[in-house]
């Protein structure tokens, strides 16, 4: 593996552009189309068997696109999600203010519905029983969103991740431009939309060459953040980038030997079908790799919750 700095103080920008957007709201059939595709395209890659859990996560991105199509999520719930705490919020107080808001746990519902055919049978029971168990799954919901990830069970918690996921993605679509106006970006290291953490750094092509975005792992939604500097501490003196090939690698990781912490970045410049969720997954061997230098992980991948 090798390890280059690549600090660039400013991004590039491209003639004709006249400001760089903050915010890049996701058109969600597109995303959820996309990230269904490229997850059946990795798993055929990687020679998985029949049952495979690529083949599982492309059912479950189907069935998130379903919901778009078949339950979308109405005003007063957008309403309910998007007036939720982002931060600060005990579990007790999150909870309540959960249990008033259904559409997440009809979400969840119907993607139960929709992939315990492709699941282990043992998966199934548990889920089942989850079900017919909504204070037990509400206390689950409410674990994952303040990061308690070892709080709850490894099967349950990225099918109700993605419940909550198209639930918000939904909620911050309803009020995109009120967003736009009223949400600091600046140098958020948590999205400023929902209060997520981020999936990885993206450096788009395109119009928006060489502009780096974080992508939330829970509405979907990318923030800018100028390149070169630490996501998580801002620092810029030791950031470097490692690949196992060379800085023209699509899949790369920036690493901060100020706070020790790494991001994986994603350059859709020079491989525009790259999806940060499904990629991420493809590339865990990089992960493991800068680990053993000492680094750990920023971010969180919603197919693979840590713990
Ligand atoms: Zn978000
Ligand atoms: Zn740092």
């Amino acid at each position: 593996m090798r390890a280059e700095t690549d600090i660039v103080p400013l991004d590039k920008r491209t003639p004709g552009v006249q400001a760089i957007e903050p915010l890049i709201f996701p058109v969600l059939e597109a995303v959820y189309t996309r990230r269904e595709k490229r997850l059946r395209f990795l798993a055929e890659q990687r020679g998985e068997a029949e049952g495979g859990y690529f083949e599982f996560l492309s059912h479950l991105v189907l069935a998130q696109q379903q919901i778009l199509k078949h339950m979308p999520l109405s005003v007063a719930d957008g309403s309910a999600i998007r007036a939720l705490p982002k931060q600060g919020c005990d579990q007790d107080q999150l909870e309540k203010l959960f249990l008033a808001i259904p559409y997440w746990q009809q979400a969840f519902l119907f993607l139960v519905q929709q992939v315990k055919f492709v699941v282990p049978e043992e998966t199934r029971i548990m889920l089942e029983s989850y079900r017919q168990n909504i204070p037990a799954l509400k206390k689950s919901a409410v674990h994952l969103l303040r990061g308690n990830y070892t709080q709850v069970d490894a099967g349950l918690a990225v099918i109700l991740w993605a419940a909550l996921s198209v639930s918000w993605a939904q909620a911050v679509g309803q009020d995109q431009k009120h967003i736009q106006q009223t949400q600091p970006v600046g140098e958020a290291r948590l999205c400023p939309c929902c209060g997520a953490q981020p999936v990885a750094s993206l450096v788009l092509g395109g119009d928006r060459e060489g502009l780096r975005y974080l992508q939330c792992s829970l509405c979907e939604t990318r923030w800018h953040r100028v390149r070169g500097i630490c996501v998580e501490c801002g620092a810029s003196a030791h950031v470097e980038h490692w690949t196992f090939e060379d800085l023209k690698a699509p899949v790369q990781v920036e690493s901060c030997g100020d706070c020790k912490t790494y991001l994986k970045v994603f350059r859709l410049d020079y491989k525009p079908d790259l999806d940060a969720v499904a990629d991420d997954l493809d590339s865990f061997a990089l992960d493991t790799a800068v680990e053993q230098q000492g680094f750990s992980r920023a971010g969180l991948n919603p197919f693979s919750f840590p713990g």
